[in-house]
């Protein structure tokens, strides 16, 4: 039979890199005794009464499809949650329930951008946007958020970016890599540069409640003409990376848009990573307070570690993640972060893997023991030293 060329794989994903995250797991996985400081997971268990609600429900046997943006009993729970915590005024019609906080954001990407659509992205920034983007045929405009300014951008400099393509701007605090949580007067001004050049105003605040210090500011508390849309998760808070429970919330119509994107794409929510959500919501804070508490202190021991060595940029106020000035080695940060897994066995997310602005720092992860931060970061400094030496 003659072999004829199929037809042409989508150029989207065809084309888009793998994360540059993932090629340092793949070499820490097959190195015995390496030290992960790479993967941005809580290493606590998620609470137990959640688990036991979980599987209770399990156990009544009413395990059935759900409305494709959630159960209206957490949908409920969640519009309370984000007035008690977010000050968002939000009804049910208003919050889709999403496969995590990435299914949200993915779904509103798809609900707003088309192709040749310019939208701006931080940098450095979480990869998963790059991607979403891509699958939409967006174009990806980066704004830095540079070492130099606390990873904090220059609203005239993004204002600067602004064409007649714009389309939105997406904003992450607490910030993945950077830790930075952006203070109230920048949100205004971001807010109002997004009303001036009418744009959809994208917040990722999957770390909202994984703060610190200080406060974190949630822009649709005071940007209330339906630009915002805010994407949250039960991931980081309750530790739940698993049970994939995300949500997105939008003004009606967006929201009713982004629920037709997640029919096609999950129908809806597993009914028991619901139901979990809800036990989270309902139960004690404690368990959420402890684990805060737990990465603020060893944010203080990395900022210790890493300012003594002169390796800080930065201290993180939000989420789980410290980066560090790897630049005396004299690598870039991919090369470092590949030869910092083969001489020491430890591994960092390389810089490069969020962006330009970050080519010459690594993320380390606070969600990992102590033990393993302290003995990880000796280890990079000591290979620092040595390739600088
Ligand atoms: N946004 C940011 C900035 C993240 O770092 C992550 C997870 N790493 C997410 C969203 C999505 O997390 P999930 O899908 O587990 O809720």
């Amino acid at each position: 039979m003659a072999t004829i060329p199929l037809p042409a794989i989508a150029s989207g994903p065809a084309e888009a890199a793998h994360s540059g995250i993932r090629e340092v797991v793949n070499l820490a996985l097959v190195t015995p005794g390496c030290i992960r400081l790479e993967v941005g997971e809580p290493n606590f268990p998620t609470p137990g009464h959640i688990v036991d609600a979980a599987i209770e429900f399990a156990r009544q046997g009413q395990v059935k499809y759900t409305a494709t943006a959630g159960l209206l009993s957490l949908r409920e729970r969640l519009a309370a949650k984000l007035g008690r915590v977010n000050g968002i005024s939000a009804g049910v019609s208003n919050i889709n329930a999403s496969v995590g906080g990435v299914g949200g954001i993915a779904g509103a990407v798809a609900a707003l951008v088309e192709p040749g659509d310019e939208v701006l992205v931080p940098d450095p920034a979480w990869p998963n946007y790059r991607l979403m983007l891509a699958w939409a045929h967006g174009v990806l405009v980066p704004y830095a958020c540079p070492p130099s300014n606390e990873f904090l951008p220059d609203p005239r400099e993004i204002e600067r970016q602004i064409t007649s393509r714009t389309k939105m701007i997406i904003v992450n605090s607490p910030c993945n890599p950077t830790g930075a949580v952006f203070p109230r007067p920048l949100l205004d001004e971001l807010v109002d540069l997004a009303v001036r050049h009418n744009l959809y105003f994208l917040s990722d605040e999957c770390y909202d409640e994984v703060i610190l210090e200080g406060e974190h500011t949630s822009p649709a508390s005071f940007c209330t003409d339906g630009r915002v849309i805010s994407a949250f998760t039960f991931s980081k808070t309750y530790a739940m990376t698993g049970w994939r429970v995300g949500y997105v919330v939008a003004n009606e119509k967006i929201s009713d848009s982004i629920t037709k994107v997640l029919e096609s794409n999950s129908s809806c929510l597993p009914t028991i990573c619901q139901k979990a959500a809800e036990a989270a919501l309902d139960g004690p804070r404690e368990p959420l307070q402890q684990m805060v508490k737990a990465y603020r202190e060893r944010r203080d021991l990395c900022v210790g570690l890493l300012e003594e060595a002169g390796l800080l940029i930065s201290r993180p106020r939000g989420a789980f993640y410290i980066m560090a000035d790897v630049s005396r080695a004299g690598l870039d940060s991919r090369e470092f972060a590949f030869d910092l897994v083969k001489s020491k066995k430890v591994a960092v997310a390389p810089g490069t893997a969020f962006g330009e602005s970050a080519r010459k720092a690594v993320r380390i992860s606070l969600a990992s023991s102590p033990e393993d931060l302290s003995q990880g970061i000796a280890r990079m400094i000591e290979r620092i030293e040595e390739l600088s030496a």
